[in-house]
């Protein structure tokens, strides 16, 4: 670790590899509510696929002592700092003089920048304000970053122990510009190393079901060379499996991540969805074009969530042919065909109506699958026997295939409403691996 004296002093000379970065997201809008840090998501990302670990991230307001202290801590973490946002030509836009005074250096107006500034403005058909000259000020020894897409140039500072980097904040200028110094600049201190992952996607079973089949399989990789790091994320619905490896051979590295995902694959069997990070809608349209199959849908507690999902991947027009938002009763009944005896016997939340609603999709689309799905989102509506979160999923098919379940999800009206699409496309995936 170095000390955290941080007089470097600009030196092109010596170029130590880029190991570790420390992300510095500056603005005090980040620290409300309303606007969320993305850039430093966007960063890591790009980050690791240069080989590059972050090691921190921190938001910062628009408080230059705060800044200051933020990147003297930092500079002892990181072989490379990257700093975004700050970098406007109003009071509050700190980053550059705070660079300046945490590397004691000196800022001089860059003719060119200036001119490029005012060019804009001009463009416009405006007057450059004054308070933009600001943004032409360069610290001594720092190379400019173009900015195609706004007037805040980045900066590029390299010393002999750090690299610094200061990027405008709205992403869309932000994003092409770190493309750009990535190539130019870090690429060639990153020695071909590189961060490769492989993420398998796993519906319908728990993370512990899945932490307790992967772990032997796991045990196998983790003392390999170069190592797979495996992590496993339970969201809502679905359990993901990350697969990484950091080294300077993609071609090995890559062979040794599709050998580990073939060796889980065995494992995890049809609760396997993808081993590219693949979602489930993505999936299930994949089979369906594979086998040229169309799908409809009928929605009850949903409400066209199934549907929009669908609809979500492109190229859905090739499969999906229609879908039925049938809420009530009556409209099960008048737009499905659904008995009305079959609601009052067994509800509207029930297996028999579940697949009522999927046969009467199925012949009237024409189709060769069709999903039903009716439930309680809560949170009225739930009785002891069907308590909120009962849902009913019936999956009608070729050759008169009808099947139906009934699960019970945990969780508020929304969740609900995801895990019951999710269970729907599940079926269908499971059905089309048959
Ligand atoms: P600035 O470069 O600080 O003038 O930021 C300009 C605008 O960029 C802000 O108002 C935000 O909308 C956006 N922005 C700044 N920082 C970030 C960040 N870390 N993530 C996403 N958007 C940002
Ligand atoms: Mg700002």
């Amino acid at each position: 670790m170095r000390d955290s004296g941080v007089n470097c002093g600009v030196n092109m000379a010596v170029s130590s590899p880029l190991l570790q970065a420390v992300i510095l997201a500056v603005g005090s809008e980040l620290l409300t509510p309303t606007r969320t840090d993305t850039n430093s998501l966007f960063l890591t990302q790009e980050l690791n696929a240069l080989g590059i670990d972050v090691r921190y991230k921190s938001v910062v307001g628009d408080e230059p002592d705060d800044l200051s202290y933020a990147l003297r801590n930092a500079v002892p973490q990181a072989d490379l700092i990257v700093v975004t946002g700050g970098l406007g030509p109003t009071a509050d836009d700190i980053t550059r003089n705070s660079l300046a005074s945490v590397f004691d250096l000196s800022l001089h107006e860059d003719g060119v920048v200036a001119a490029e500034i005012r060019s804009r403005f001009k463009a416009r058909g405006l007057q450059m304000p004054e308070i933009n000259r600001c943004q032409a000020m360069v610290p001594d020894g720092a190379v400019v970053l173009a900015n195609n897409k706004g007037t805040a140039p980045g900066l590029y500072l390299e010393f002999a122990e750090i690299v610094c980097v200061a990027l405008p904040g709205p992403p869309r200028e932000l994003r092409p510009m770190f493309r750009a110094l990535a190539a130019e600049h870090l690429a060639p201190r990153c020695q071909g190393r590189g961060f490769f992952r492989r993420v398998l996607v796993i519906v319908g079973r728990t993370e512990s079901h899945v932490e307790e089949l992967v772990q032997p399989v796991y045990a196998r990789w983790r003392h390999r060379v170069p190592t797979v790091r495996a992590s496993i994320l339970a969201s809502l619905g679905q359990v993901e499996l990350h697969l990484s490896i950091s080294g300077d051979d993609a071609k090995e590295a890559n062979s040794m991540l599709s050998s580990a995902a073939t060796d889980l694959a065995a494992v995890l069997g049809k609760s396997l969805v993808s081993s590219d990070g693949s979602s489930l809608e993505e999936e299930v349209g994949r089979l369906l074009k594979n086998r040229s199959a169309s799908v409809a849908v009928a929605e009850s507690c949903t409400g066209g969530f199934l549907a929009s999902r669908l609809t979500d991947v492109p190229g859905s027009s090739a499969y999906l042919h229609a879908g039925w938002i049938v809420y009530s009763d009556e409209a099960k009944t008048s737009l499905l065909g659904v008995e009305p005896e079959i609601i009052q016997d067994y509800g509207a939340v029930s297996e028999e109506v579940a697949k009522a609603m999927a046969t009467g999709a199925l012949s009237r689309a024409n189709v060769d699958y069709a999903l039903g799905l009716t439930g309680i989102a809560g949170p009225a509506g739930g009785s002891v026997e069907k308590p909120i979160g009962t849902v009913c999923v019936a999956l009608a098919g070729p050759s008169g295939l009808v099947r139906a379940k009934q699960i019970q999800f945990p969780g508020e009206r929304s969740r609900v409403k995801y895990q019951a699409s999710q269970a729907a496309l599940d079926v269908l995936r499971r059905a089309l691996l048959e």
